[in-house]
C-alpha cells in the first residue's frame, strides 16, 4: 500500500501540485486506479487501505503526532471498509473538528446512502462505478470551494438521474463519462436540468438559449434536441431523458 505514497514523507508540508489527496479504499485495484488517475492530474497522493490508518493519518487518534503528519487537503473515502467503515470514520472526523473536505465513494448508489453520507459531514458523494474524469472534476471543485475561491463557491452542480452538469466548467457527464456537447446543446441541457420535468416550448427555449433577437426558425430547437438525444439517449427514437410533449414542447424526464 506504500507503493503509491507519492508525497515525500520527509517533507510533509512541501506543497506542490493541486493539493494532497488521501484515498481511503480497501480494494487495491480501485485504490491504485484512483491514485494514478489523480496523480496524473497533478494531485499529490496518499493512500490508506482501512479506516483506522486513515484516521491516524488525519490526526484523529491519540497516537497521531501532529509534527510529522502531512497536510491533507481532501479525502476520497470509500464507505465499505474493513474495521471502521467510511461513515463512522467521517462522523468521527467531524466530531473531532477535523474539517478536511471529504468525497465519499460508494457502490451503494441509493438516495438514502447519499443523504446519510452528506448528513454526517461528507461534502460530496460519487456512486460507483464512476469515471475518472468526473472524479477529477469533483476533486477540483471541492478543493477550490475549500480554498475559498468565491467563483467556485457559487458553482451549483446540476444533477438529473445519472446526468451531472457543471455549469461553470461547461462539462456534462453521463454515468460518470463526459459527453461532448456544442455550446448551444450544453445551454439547452443546463436549462432543462435547472428545472427537471418542466415543459419548455420551442419559443421559450429559443428565448433562453439563443436570445430574443434570434432570427431563425424555431425548428432549430428540434434539430438541437435531436443532436443531444443522439449523444445522451440509449435509443434516441425512444428518449428517456428529453421527452417530446406533443403540442407544447420538450421536457427532461
Ligand atoms: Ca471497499
Amino acid at each position: 500500500m506504500d507503493s503509491l505514497q507519492l508525497a515525500p514523507q520527509a517533507q510533509p508540508n512541501l506543497r506542490v501540485g493541486l493539493g494532497r489527496v488521501l484515498i481511503v479504499e480497501d480494494e487495491e485495484i480501485i485504490r491504485e486506479t484512483v491514485a494514478l488517475g489523480l496523480a496524473e492530474e497533478g494531485f499529490d497522493i496518499l493512500v490508506a487501505a482501512d479506516g483506522l490508518t486513515a484516521l491516524d493519518m488525519l490526526g484523529g487518534t491519540s497516537l497521531s503526532t501532529r509534527t510529522n503528519r502531512p497536510e491533507i487537503d481532501l479525502v476520497v473515502l470509500d464507505l465499505m471498509l474493513p474495521g471502521m467503515n467510511g461513515l463512522d470514520l467521517c462522523r468521527l472526523l467531524r466530531h473531532q473538528g477535523i474539517e478536511v473536505p471529504i468525497l465519499v465513494l460508494s457502490a451503494k448508489g441509493t438516495e438514502t446512502d447519499r443523504v446519510v453520507g452528506l448528513e454526517i459531514g461528507a461534502d460530496d458523494y460519487l456512486p460507483k462505478p464512476f469515471g475518472m474524469r468526473e472524479l477529477v472534476a469533483r476533486c477540483r471543485a471541492l478543493l477550490r470551494r475549500h480554498q475559498g475561491n468565491p467563483k467556485a463557491e457559487q458553482e451549483k452542480v446540476l444533477r438529473f438521474e445519472d446526468i451531472t452538469l457543471h455549469p461553470q466548467e461547461c462539462r456534462i457527464f453521463l454515468r460518470g463519462d463526459e459527453v461532448s456537447l456544442s455550446p448551444k446543446e450544453f445551454r439547452i441541457m443546463e436549462l432543462f436540468m435547472g428545472q427537471p420535468r418542466r415543459v419548455w416550448s420551442r419559443d421559450q427555449i429559443i428565448d433562453q438559449v439563443w436570445g430574443h433577437d434570434f432570427m431563425g426558425d424555431n425548428k432549430t430547437v428540434d434539430v438541437h434536441i435531436r443532436w443531444i438525444r443522439e449523444k445522451l439517449e440509449v435509443d434516441p427514437s425512444h428518449p428517456h431523458y428529453l421527452k417530446t410533449v406533443r403540442g407544447f414542447g420538450y421536457r427532461l424526464g
